[in-house]
């Protein structure tokens, strides 16, 4: 039999949640599809048997300063307030990256840091985000050498293990993500709002998706199931290359394997995130207790190694910025205005490095379009 509906949202990540609840509030009807068994797309955590949350998908810390995306998400959430801070091992110590003054105490004589530290302010400013790539610019002798220090001990293997590519072969939008920081705030991020799901991101999207107008179809892969329903309107957060069955060519991603190790430790490491720039073959440890507070004797930590997406082998992570991939985009978007009432959207659909709030922004102004 098929069944009517207004709108077929094919994701139930955060992307689709969102765009799915602000259509069902408006009295519209929604199917919301995954092909994967739960809800909650890449920001999916699951708890492990010991009572640690765990993110399956990598480390994820909400944040923002828009006010209306804080308290649309609070609607289905309790939060626990924190602060993300990451370590980098460099040199034998754990400084805070991205890499600021306190960092530079750290690992410098105290008197050379402190001539450095007023070159950097001097120049660009304190309290400035600089990118790496700027700050190797500088003419001054002694930032030359702090640049190249930083450029070699924290960007250049970091970025040849997570990209398979050096920084200057990189779109200069991904080496930004992480600048250097002429602050002694050792946050990772600065927005107003920093928290985590207190009961998971899980349980967020399924209080998101619990709705008389939404429902969820999960195991559910849109080319099979498709054909089972009339639909005024396509939403689609999954990939734009797949949808046209890869046409034009894939679109380069990389992935991630996450290394899940339990131990019978009360704690493992010193914060949430510690990086490792340049020793081993994983990128950074992630230890999930430091996100939500747990008296537990066991801990989880997840050793992270970047590789290429392969089909069918593992997940899609990080577009890979770059005027090839943008070329290739460009092909599929204009393919997909030809579609008719089918919408991309989402990390996927839009191929683009998503956070959370820019997923949630983008289901707003999706949502915003069509009512
Ligand atoms: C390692 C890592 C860490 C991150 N950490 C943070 C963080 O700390 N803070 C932050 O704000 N953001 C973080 N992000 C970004 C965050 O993961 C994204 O913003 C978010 O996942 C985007 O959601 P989405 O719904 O667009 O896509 P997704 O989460 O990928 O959801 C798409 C869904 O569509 C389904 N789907 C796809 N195709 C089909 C199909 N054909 N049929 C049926 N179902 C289909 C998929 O199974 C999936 O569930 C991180 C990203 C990565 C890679």
């Amino acid at each position: 039999m098929i069944e009517k509906v207004q709108n077929l949202i094919v994701g139930a990540g955060i992307s689709g949640a969102v765009l799915a609840r602000l259509l069902a509030e408006a009295g519209q009807s929604c199917v919301v599809l995954d092909r994967r068994a739960y809800v909650g797309g890449n920001c999916y955590d699951y708890k492990d048997p010991c009572g640690v949350i765990v993110h399956k998908y990598g480390p994820h810390i909400f944040r923002t300063d828009n006010k209306e995306i804080w308290d649309f998400l609070s609607r289905f959430t309790l939060w626990h307030p924190y602060m993300h801070k990451v370590k980098g091992y460099v040199d034998g110590q754990e400084v805070p990256i991205p890499f600021n003054l306190n960092s530079l105490y750290q690992l410098f004589p105290q008197q050379y840091a402190a001539r450095l530290e007023n070159k950097l302010v001097e120049n660009f400013g304190f309290n400035k985000k600089v990118p790496i790539l700027t700050l190797r610019k500088t003419q001054d002798k002694d930032l030359s050498f702090l640049a190249e220090y930083i450029y070699e001990k924290v960007f250049f293997h970091y970025t040849l293990k997570q990209w398979g590519l050096k920084p200057q072969e990189l779109d200069p939008s991904v080496m930004e993500r992480v600048p250097v920081f002429i602050s002694r705030d050792d946050r990772y991020f600065q927005e107003k709002y920093q928290a985590i799901a207190a009961n998971g991101y899980t349980a967020l999207f399924e209080n998101m998706l619990n709705h008389p107008n939404i429902k969820v179809r999960l195991n559910a892969e849109f080319s099979a199931v498709s054909k089972e329903y009339e639909y005024e309107r396509l939403f689609y957060s999954g990939p734009i290359d797949e949808y046209f069955d890869y046409s034009f060519g894939a679109l380069p991603y990389r992935s991630l394997r996450f290394d899940l190790r339990k131990m019978d430790l009360t704690q493992y490491q010193s914060a949430a995130v510690i990086n490792y720039p340049n020793n081993y073959d994983y990128t950074r440890v992630t230890e999930y207790k430091h996100f939500l507070p747990l008296s537990s004797n066991k801990t989880v930590v997840a050793f992270e190694y970047p590789s290429d997406f392969k089909l069918g082998e593992n997940e899609r992570y990080y577009p890979v910025p770059g005027e090839k991939s943008a070329a290739l985009y460009k092909q599929y978007l204009e393919a997909a205005r030809k579609e008719k009432n089918v919408f991309f959207f989402g990390r996927l659909g839009g191929y683009k490095y998503y956070d959370m709030q820019t997923a949630v922004k983008d289901a707003f102004a999706l949502a915003l379009r069509m009512l």
